[in-house]
């Protein structure tokens, strides 16, 4: 159960840290940071507020479910998708595609984890094991 007086002294505590200029919370530093890309603030990162100024209510309650967006490890695998093992030697019939195989497809795509990139390298990679394995049997 949540302690709504311990809450409320989060987030007090929190929005003190707003009206501070010598404030090192970590969290408002990533905001402003994130507001001088300028993708960011126009539909992503809204401005810096205090959570309890009136402006900003009503107060909602949300219970997060946390999930994997990206992964940047996985499976070793080669240009045909075949999983490696720790020799770096392809493992018979195994296959590994996806966030499975890390960097949305291996790194098939490049290796940045630039935005918009994860879902072509998945396609792509499960394209390339199909076709591998299917030219396997
Ligand atoms: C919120 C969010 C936003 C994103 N935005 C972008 C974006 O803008 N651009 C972009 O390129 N990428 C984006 N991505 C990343 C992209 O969506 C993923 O990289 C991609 O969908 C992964 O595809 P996948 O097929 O490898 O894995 P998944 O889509 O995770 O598929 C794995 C499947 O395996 C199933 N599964 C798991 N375990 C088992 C089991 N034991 N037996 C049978 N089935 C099983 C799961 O149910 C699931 O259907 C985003 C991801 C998230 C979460």
């Amino acid at each position: 159960m949540l302690d709504p007086v311990e809450i409320r002294r989060i987030v007090e505590a929190r929005d003190a840290q707003v009206e501070n200029d010598f404030g090192k919370d970590a969290q408002l530093a990533a905001i402003r940071q994130a507001r001088g890309f300028l993708g960011d603030r126009l539909i992503r990162v809204a401005p810096v507020h205090r959570i309890l100024d009136p402006e900003a209510g009503p107060l909602i309650a949300v219970r997060l479910h946390i999930l994997t967006r990206k992964t940047l490890g996985g499976l070793h695998t080669d240009l045909q998708a075949r999983v490696l093992d720790a020799t770096g030697t392809p493992i018979d019939g195994l296959y590994a595609a996806g966030e499975a195989a890390g960097f949305g497809g291996g790194g098939m795509h490049g290796f940045n984890s630039l935005e918009g990139t994860f879902l072509g390298g998945c396609l792509f990679s499960g394209r390339v094991a199909g076709r591998a394995a299917a030219a396997a049997v």
